[in-house]
């Protein structure tokens, strides 16, 4: 028989495209489940956006685009870099990817070889762990807790580098537990990350507009203007603009990093969809990202389920200031009894129950790396949030 590669034995497929299968699955067989799961926000993209996306196919933009992405769309990311971020970049220092993902994959793909260590710090957002596996390299995982509101403390940073370590990545609003660093985080690892000039960093600023509270916003680069160099931006349109579809991401670093990336995804992709990059201009040099209502919706939707958790038994969690998740703690469900006298062991248990007992799914903190936790996610309908909340609390209620 053929036989697959080696490289598959060390990842898997995403496991919140596999719940999402299956509770699609469920859904078409007539179950009535509540998606608390999903990693995208419920708004359409903003109708300007989509204008010019019309407007590029009419004018025949339907052709392969240079490497990097076409030039108005190069300029309008730093532009967006310098309004946003105060941050001074020329187009020869972006590249506009196949999603955020992309600009990731693409920069370890150009970085690391095997033996090399990323530190990744947990909770963290599923995708980077198997794609540092595909380059051969090793997630280092740097444990963060809810009593430090899930930041990355810089005694545990420095205890996860080492002679190996090739890369730091920082997400911030993140994924999966909705956790911003503040000017004085990013000082404190920028102290530890001067020690150790052989790092680069990642920053994963994909949520950098959902954000609550008046919380600024702040990249590495701004804060430590010393580090730039060593800094990648992996930012995109999926969740700041509502285009996941679109599938739009965009880079920022040095040009001798940009090169090597452009050089991986000319053997991968070739440049993103040239009508997306053309709707990505509009979204960039406008500023079409969500904002006013939909901001305000969010926020309620995040004050209602953060208050409603903690009133459920067994459940606790932080407000957090940014994107669109809630990390729940469930530390004091695990050991309890369903009604059918089932012991829940672990957060992966107990979401198989909440989907079981209450149509709600959620995905279990195993998935992120820090247990025991679930992650939920509220950009979904208000009401429809409110109900499912509500099942919870009746479920949870119901263990012994
Ligand atoms: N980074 C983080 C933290 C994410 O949550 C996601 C999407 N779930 C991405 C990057 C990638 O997004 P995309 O490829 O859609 O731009």
């Amino acid at each position: 028989m053929p036989q697959f590669a080696a490289r598959l034995n060390t990842i898997v497929t995403a496991e919140a495209s596999q719940l999402l299968s299956e509770v699609k699955e469920m859904q078409r067989n007539g179950r009535d489940i509540a998606m608390l799961c999903v990693g995208e926000p419920d708004f359409d993209t903003h109708p300007r956006t989509g204008d010019a996306a019309k407007a590029a196919i009419d004018a025949g933009a339907t052709k392969y685009a240079p490497l990097a992405g076409v030039h108005e769309l190069r300029q309008a990311i730093c532009d967006k870099l310098r309004r946003d971020n105060g941050l001074n970049f020329t187009v020869e220092n972006v590249i506009a990817c196949t999603g955020g993902k992309q600009v990731i994959y693409n920069a370890f793909m150009a970085t690391l070889d095997p033996g090399d260590e990323v530190i990744v710090p947990a909770p963290y957002w599923a995708g980077y762990p198997d794609v540092i596996r595909i380059c051969g390299a090793a997630p280092v995982f740097a444990e963060t807790r809810d009593v430090d509101d899930f930041i990355l403390r810089a005694d545990t940073l420095e205890c996860a580098i080492s002679d190996r370590t090739k890369w730091l990545i920082l997400n911030s609003p993140s994924n999966p537990t909705g956790a911003m660093h503040d000017r004085s985080d990013l000082e404190a690892l920028a102290d530890v990350l001067r020690r150790h000039p052989d790092i680069w960093i990642l920053c994963d600023d994909i949520y950098e507009h959902i954000r609550f509270d008046d919380a600024p916003f702040v990249t590495l680069a701004q804060v430590a203007p010393d580090l730039k160099d060593r800094v990648l931006i992996a930012n995109g349109c999926s969740k700041s603009y509502a285009m996941t579809g679109w599938r739009l991401g965009f880079g920022a670093g040095t040009s001798e990093l940009i090169d090597r990336m452009i050089t991986i995804q000319s053997q991968v992709t070739l440049a993103p969809s040239t009508i997306s990059q053309w709707a990505a201009v509009r979204a960039l040099e406008e500023n079409l990202s969500i904002q006013g209502e939909q901001l305000a919706t969010l926020l309620r939707r995040r004050d209602l389920a953060v208050s409603m958790l903690n009133q459920t038994a067994g459940l606790n969690c932080n407000r957090p200031k940014g994107a669109f998740y809630i990390y729940v703690n469930c530390a004091r469900i695990i050991g309890r009894s369903t009604p059918d006298g089932r012991v829940i062991e672990t957060d992966r248990e107990f979401c198989r129950y909440l989907l079981d007992a209450a149509d709600v799914a959620v995905m279990p903190g195993a998935a992120y790396g820090l247990s025991p936790y679930f992650r939920l996610s509220y950009a979904i309908d208000t009401e429809e949030l409110e109900r499912a909340l509500a099942r919870i609390q009746t479920a949870c209620a119901a263990l012994r």
